[in-house]
C-alpha cells in the first residue's frame, strides 16, 4: 500500500484543486491530517455513516447522495463531480452507483476507495438457500463472468464492520497521526455492530417462515447473515420493474411458502409490492434497506434502523 501512498502524494501534489483543500498540500509524506482534517466524500448513507464513525473529528464528511433521494439512481451535479475530484478520499461502492463509479474512474484518481473490496461481495446466485434456482445448476459459485453482483453488503452488520476496519486502515495512510484514533474507533464500531449482529441472529433464530419477500432484491446478505431466504419482486436495482407473469409467479410463491407479509421499502413506490400482496391475499409491512436516510426512516442513523428492521422482521416471519 506504500506505493500507492506514494502515488496519491505525487498525485496531489501535482493537482492544484487539491492543494487548495486544507491539509493536503504539505510535502511531508501525505499526513494529511491538518488543521482541518481530511474531507471525506462518500456516495451514500451507510458509507458516510461508516466513515463518519470511524473518522471522528479528525475528518468531515458529507454524501453525495442527497437525504430522500433512491441511492442507485444518483446523478451527479458537476459541483459532485468537482467534489470528488477535490476530496482527500472518495469512498464509494463500485456497482452500485453508475454516475458515481463514473466519476470515481475519471476524477477519483488514488484518492477512490472502494468500500466493496472490503465486503466480500457475492452474486446473488451465491447467497445461500436459492433453492427455488434448482434449475440453475452450476455449483461453483465462481466462475460467472458477467454475472451481476449483489452490492447490499451493509445489510450485513459483519459486512459493514469489515469495511469499517480496512477504512481505518485507508484513513490512517492518508493521516498517519490519527492511526490510534481511527483504530479505536473502528474498534467501536465494530463493537456496535457485533452487538446488533448479536440482536439480529438471536431475534430471527426461530421464524416461522424463512421466505423473505422484499421489494427489490437488496436484503440477500442479510437474509444469508440470518438464515431466512431472500425472494426480490424487482431485481437487484428499484428501477428493474417484474413483468405480469413474474408478479404471477412471485404471487404463487407467497402462497405456497405461507408468507403473510411482503415488504415495501422506504424510498421505492410500493406499488408493485402491493400488487403482489393483493395477488396473493397478504399484508405488507415497510422494511428499510438502508439506501438513505429520511424523516420517514424508521430510526436516526444505521444501528436504529437496523433494530427497527428487526422488529418488522419478527413480527412479518413470525418469529418466536
Ligand atoms: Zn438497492
Amino acid at each position: 500500500m506504500n506505493a500507492s501512498a506514494v502515488r496519491w502524494t505525487a498525485l496531489t501534489a501535482l493537482s492544484s484543486a487539491a492543494l487548495l483543500t486544507a491539509g493536503c498540500g504539505s510535502d511531508d509524506g501525505g499526513s494529511g491530517g491538518g488543521d482541518d482534517g481530511l474531507t471525506v466524500v462518500a456516495g451514500f448513507y451507510p458509507l458516510e455513516w461508516a466513515a463518519a464513525r470511524v473518522g471522528g473529528d479528525r475528518i468531515s464528511v458529507s454524501s453525495l447522495t442527497p437525504p430522500g433521494a433512491e441511492a442507485h439512481d444518483l446523478e451527479l451535479t458537476p459541483k459532485d463531480v468537482a467534489a470528488v475530484g477535490e476530496a482527500d478520499l472518495l469512498v464509494y461502492l463500485d456497482g452500485f452507483q453508475p454516475a458515481l463509479d463514473e466519476a470515481a474512474h475519471s476524477e477519483g484518481g488514488d484518492h477512490a476507495w472502494d468500500a466493496g473490496r472490503a465486503a466480500d461481495l457475492v452474486s446473488p446466485d451465491e447467497h445461500g438457500g436459492h433453492e427455488e434456482d434448482g434449475e440453475h445448476a452450476e455449483e461453483d459459485g465462481h466462475d460467472h463472468g458477467d454475472e451481476a453482483i449483489d452490492p447490499h453488503f451493509w445489510l450485513d452488520p459483519t459486512r459493514l464492520a469489515s469495511v469499517g476496519d480496512a477504512l481505518a486502515d485507508r484513513l490512517t495512510e492518508l493521516d498517519p497521526d490519527g492511526a490510534a484514533s481511527y483504530e479505536e474507533n473502528a474498534a467501536a464500531l465494530r463493537a456496535d455492530l457485533e452487538a446488533l449482529d448479536t440482536e439480529m441472529e438471536t431475534g430471527l433464530a426461530g421464524c416461522a417462515v424463512d421466505t423473505l419477500v422484499t421489494s427489490h432484491d437488496a436484503f440477500g446478505y442479510l437474509a444469508d447473515r440470518y438464515g431466512l431466504e431472500v425472494v426480490g419482486i424487482s431485481g437487484l436495482s428499484p428501477s428493474q420493474e417484474p413483468d405480469p407473469s413474474q408478479l404471477a409467479e412471485i404471487a404463487s410463491l407467497v402462497r405456497e411458502r405461507g408468507v403473510t407479509t411482503v415488504y415495501t421499502e422506504t424510498l421505492v413506490d410500493p406499488a408493485v409490492a402491493e400488487t403482489v400482496a393483493d395477488e396473493a391475499g397478504v399484508r405488507t409491512a415497510v422494511l428499510d434497506p438502508i439506501e438513505g436516510l429520511t424523516d420517514e426512516s424508521p430510526g436516526e442513523d444505521y444501528l436504529q434502523v437496523m433494530r427497527a428492521n428487526l422488529a418488522t422482521l419478527q413480527e412479518g416471519q413470525s418469529c418466536s
